[in-house]
């Protein structure tokens, strides 16, 4: 946090993890706990990632109380527990059998684990004493073009704040919502589409209303015929790129053809005058006396 460029973030986020907790503080010289990072899901639509977009989200998080400093106290004094001893731990004893013993540690639950309480008296109005007062922050998440589903947005140092704590951040984790027209792989963009045989033959074109809303003609070649299961790649169609949006990848079109279940006597022979020969059959008929 702090603004300060972590290295290990570049570590968590190659394993997909969020740093969580107060642990991992020593190692990076730290002498304060660090708070626990929030992570949130936020749910985008193909749409918002073809084009890019901010999402201004409403979120209630603890920041230090101004009115006591965060000391809880009015006076800015503070006492030492009395049922710890200020130590924050309670030691309980509990005789398991003859001359066996288990000795527990667990934060005290009078003064939950800080070791001080603060006189009734003088306890901080604006607070009542919790040092942290509740806020609620609207956040605007900018999308940015190209970016995928499981990326991550973070905003450091704007998780919880907490007394002697290195405030963790907040971080929200895309989903990207199913579309019902397009599939997204990476870059690319697939699209189903089923002709008729005398489209697949004969030529076809259909009208796309594509993420930014432009209508793509979509046309076959004069003469090109369509096979059945065959894609068709149309070039700088597909998503922009995270950082080089002005770069796209390919649309695929993927056909699927759909031939008529009968033919009348007719049809056949028409067709057999003006599609090329079927191959001769090798073996001469068996005739059966
Ligand atoms: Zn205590
Ligand atoms: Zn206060």
């Amino acid at each position: 946090g702090g603004g300060v460029h972590d290295p290990f973030d570049i570590f968590s986020s190659f394993f997909g993890g969020a740093r969580v907790g107060g642990g991992g503080g020593s190692s990076r010289g730290r002498r304060q706990r660090r708070g626990e990072d929030v992570v949130h899901p936020l749910k985008v639509t193909l749409e918002d990632l073809y084009l890019g977009t901010t999402k201004k989200l409403s979120l209630s998080r603890n920041v230090l109380c101004g009115k006591c400093n965060a000391k809880g106290s009015k006076s800015g004094a503070s006492l030492k527990c009395p049922s710890c001893q200020g130590t924050g731990m309670k030691v309980t004893i509990r005789q398991l059998g003859p001359g066996m013993i288990q000795q527990m540690q667990q934060p005290c639950t009078g003064c939950k684990g800080t070791g001080e309480t603060i006189n009734d008296r003088d306890r901080c109005p604006q607070c009542k004493g919790e040092k942290v007062v509740q806020e609620k922050k609207v956040l605007e998440v900018h999308v940015d073009k190209g970016m995928q589903n499981g990326q991550k947005i973070t905003f450091p140092g704007e998780a919880d704040e907490a007394p002697d704590t290195v405030t963790g951040d907040i971080v929200f984790v895309l989903q990207e919502k199913e579309h019902t027209k397009f599939k997204r792989k990476g870059e690319d963009l697939f699209l189903e589409h089923t002709l008729s045989l005398t489209e697949s033959l004969c030529g076809f074109q259909f009208v796309l209303s594509h993420l930014d809303g432009r209508q793509l003609l979509i046309k076959s070649l004069p003469g090109e015929t369509v096979k059945p299961n065959s894609y068709k790649g149309i070039n700088d169609e597909g998503m922009p790129l995270y950082q080089r949006p002005f770069m796209k990848g390919k649309l695929y079109i993927h056909f699927t053809v759909e031939f008529p279940d009968f033919l009348s006597g007719d049809q056949v022979a028409a067709l057999e005058k003006i599609l090329p020969a079927k191959p001769q059959t090798q073996l001469t008929e068996m005739e059966i006396d």
